[in-house]
């Protein structure tokens, strides 16, 4: 006989896992108890070392499915002779187990509220330790119903007895409520009045958006604006009144059934689509129906993809049955501001865009918009990383011996900005918070800098920042008194690619990207870097260009294509479709270009996507950032073929240039004898596959880490990683932080971690 103790650390409280501990301690037929500590669950069990050993086993492998374990600390005891099992008391003290994100309705609490004999039927806010609403309801820790934005309803002795048996699915479901104590849903019209109550608030709703209307739903992290997306009308109405002409909208449908009508899906993509993350998962259009029968073109106009989720909420798992088709389900907001959390905001900011608005009130802490994934190889790409996700930690396998007693925050880039915090050896990543171009996004940008310190008790010493010295989020890092740590933005993509795939130098870091500062006065955003023990290195770059009219040239792709071409041609008008330009626009760019005026050079790849989208005509002004890209992309539509444009290999004072002039003259050349765009378009992106392979073959390191936004791109990813691969490199992506601007804060904590630990 033998006593085995266990000190579990993760996300394990507040997910069922004491319970759970205890039904599997009777199972194996042992003795002993089970207790709740400051840094998570510990446990002692007496019994035979064989069933010691599966029993320890069985609490990893068999764990609730919310649990997240970090590290088990195993010891093996001499037996003191216990009797039964207990669920002891917490021990108190301050508490460090980690926050959870919001999770999608379990199972077993959608049965219940789609059982007419269930005392849930049809209630928008059942949940239980295994799912509902966390992160966005928490206002401080420890996490108990108090510090909830539940801490205003009380429970019904029903809902009460749940909550005390730890033999029940909702013991500590610190959400736990019921028709009878919880929040309720009200339908209100415009100017806040209410029209109808409870189920009938729902059914109101539900009838607004079959009748085509536009109904802002109060969901878990903030408001979706929701419309059918079976018809053309409602979807004009609603992109008339955000004024958003061509950005696709996400949608939301029934049930993952009801995807496979109109989007081929994958057994990965299928288990994001159901996992309790429930993110937006982007998937191929393409099902068994027609897509005009099932999904307005208005959703995605021109694009190959869709962005799909499943409801993740009852209030959602009800609307969706009741409406029995897809609906648009896409942010509460104006333009790229943040999303509303509050129904009296709500009112003021989106009048004008909703018929009327669904609401309750149970509070939203915090904004938490949608997570929005690809699956990549099989494996789970995030590009925007928020609900489901956030606020969980990355990097303890990197971080072992890098400064583990210093707290550092990094307050990310300008768009897509998030926040990252150090705090022992885990890393934590804020929602997305999005670009910071409005009060709005600042106010937000405030709020989660404070709540993330606070919910980790956190106080930083050093305030990592993008070396950018005007970038607002810059601004705030030197602001905050404490030590700032510039990092360089491409650097930091490569960072945080290091700390997402646990990939240690050496290594060659290609960050291809729309826009960062570079030290030298330039834009960079076509970078290569070696990373030794000692550092990061840039080893080559693309070739410059002048960008006229410098931020106007980043949303005017017929801008980037005129300063490409510049460096080739006397006349590069002469080049461009006609129509490009008129001759007054000519004459002031090409004045802004030769006298050097707002017109920076850029070494950047993402503003070679526009130039070539410009050249073909696809794109001349862009409405929503990568859209030119995109659509180079989704012209492709399928075509095969491996042929590239030659480029050119030269040397500047020991850094490698590549020269894209040869690449754009052919295609120049192919556009003039009336070659397809998309062949175009692919012969393009396999060119810049070369170039990785190239570069990566000059280097001779055989890592290549693959970051930056340009990398979101999964034609241009996948034949990089396949041309890698074939050359004998080992191609290394972005799994659980965004290629994308969103993964540059995390970036930007590991470069000051590992650069103070060179120190
Ligand atoms: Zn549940
Ligand atoms: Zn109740
Ligand atoms: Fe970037």
């Amino acid at each position: 006989m033998r006593r085995l103790r266990l000190e579990i650390s993760g996300a394990v409280q507040g997910v069922g896992f004491r319970p759970f501990i205890y039904r599997l301690a009777l199972q194996y037929g042992l003795l002993g108890w089970v207790s709740n500590t400051s840094g998570g669950v510990i446990l002692e069990v007496e019994g035979e070392e064989g069933i010691l050993d599966s029993f320890a086993e069985a609490v990893v492998a068999r764990k609730p499915p919310l649990a997240m374990v970090q590290e088990v600390r195993r010891e093996l005891l001499e037996p003191v002779g216990v009797s039964g099992f207990e669920i002891r008391k917490s021990t108190g003290g301050r508490r460090e187990a980690l926050v959870l994100p919001d999770m999608a309705t379990c199972p077993d609490c959608a049965g219940e509220i789609f059982d007419p004999g269930d005392r849930r039927y049809r209630y928008p806010f059942t949940n239980c330790t295994n799912c509902g609403p966390r992160y966005s309801i928490i206002r401080s820790i420890p996490y108990d119903r108090r510090s909830t934005t539940m801490s205003g309803f009380e429970m019904c002795p029903e809902c009460r007895s749940e909550y005390e048996d730890p033999m029940d699915r909702r013991f500590h479901a610190q959400p736990n409520a019921c028709p009878a104590c919880g929040p309720h849903l009200e339908l209100w019209d415009h100017s806040g009045v209410v029209i109808a109550r409870r189920e009938g608030a729902l059914i109101g709703a539900v009838a607004e958006i079959l009748e085509g209307g536009v109904v802002a739903v109060k969901g878990l992290g903030g408001f979706h604006l929701m419309v059918r997306a079976d018809r053309d009308g409602p979807v004009r109405t609603l992109r008339e009144r955000k004024g958003r002409k061509m950005k696709p909208f996400a949608l939301m449908f029934p049930d993952a059934e009801a995807v496979l009508r109109v989007c081929e899906v994958s057994p990965g993509e299928d288990e994001a689509l159901r996992s309790p993350r429930a993110p937006i998962v982007l998937l191929r259009k393409g099902g068994v129906l027609p897509m005009e029968e099932a999904v307005s073109e208005l959703v995605a106009p021109g694009n190959s993809e869709l962005g799909v989720m499943l409801p993740y909420t009852p209030l959602h798992l009800l609307l969706m049955k009741e409406l029995g088709r897809p609906v648009v389900a896409t942010s509460g907001n104006l333009a790229d501001e943040p999303i509303c959390t509050d129904e009296r905001e709500a009112l003021i900011r989106l009048s004008g865009l909703a018929d009327l608005f669904l609401v309750h009130d149970r509070p939203i802490a915090r904004h938490v918009d949608d997570s929005i994934i690809r699956i990549f190889r099989g494996g789970e790409m995030v590009l925007r990383r928020a609900r489901g996700y956030a606020p969980l930690p990355l990097g303890s396998h990197m971080m072992g011996s890098h400064c583990p007693g210093r707290s550092v925050l990094a307050t990310g880039a300008h768009l897509k900005n998030t926040l990252a915090l150090s705090v022992g050896s885990n890393i934590f990543v804020s929602q997305h918070i999005g670009d910071l171009e409005t009060p709005q996004a600042m106010n937000a940008f405030d709020e989660v800098r404070n709540s993330i310190e606070e919910l980790y008790r956190a106080s930083p010493s050093m305030a990592a920042c993008d070396m950018h010295p005007d970038y607002l989020s810059s601004v705030r890092a030197r602001e905050s008194g404490l030590e700032v740590y510039p990092v360089q933005h491409h650097e930091a993509h490569i960072y945080s690619c290091m700390l997402d795939s646990g990939a240690r130098p050496p290594l060659l870091g290609v960050a291809w990207d729309g826009t960062g500062y570079g030290p030298d006065g330039t834009i960079w955003g076509g970078e290569f870097f070696r990373f030794r023990a000692d550092g990061a290195e840039r080893v080559a770059r693309f070739r410059q260009f002048r960008l006229p009219g410098g931020e106007a040239a980043v949303k005017e792709p017929r801008r980037s294509a005129l300063g490409a071409l510049r460096q080739l041609l006397d006349d590069p008008a002469s080049v461009l479709l006609p129509g490009t330009f008129t001759e007054g626009e000519l004459m002031t760019l090409y004045g802004m270009m030769d006298g050097g005026l707002n017109s920076p050079l850029t070494s950047s790849v993402g503003r070679l996507f526009d130039a070539v989208a410009s050249i073909l005509g696809l794109r001349q002004r862009l409405e929503f950032e990568a859209q030119a890209a995109m659509e180079l992309e989704h012209c492709i539509k399928g075509l095969e073929t491996d042929d590239t444009y030659p480029f050119l290999l030269e040397e500047d004072m020991g850094l490698m240039i590549v020269d894209w002039a040869p690449m754009i003259l052919g295609i120049l050349e192919d556009r003039d004898k009336g070659l397809d765009t998309g062949l175009i378009s692919a012969k393009f992106h396999n060119t810049l596959s070369g170039v990785v392979v190239r570069i990566s073959e000059e280097t001779g390191e055989k890592q290549v880490l693959l970051s930056g936004g340009c990398f979101q791109n999964s034609y241009l990813l996948e034949r990089t990683c396949a041309a890698l691969e074939r050359t004998g490199f080992k191609p290394v992506v972005h799994h659980q932080l965004p290629s994308n601007d969103g993964g540059i804060a995390p970036g930007q904590v590991l470069a000051a971690l590992m650069n103070l630990d060179e120190d």
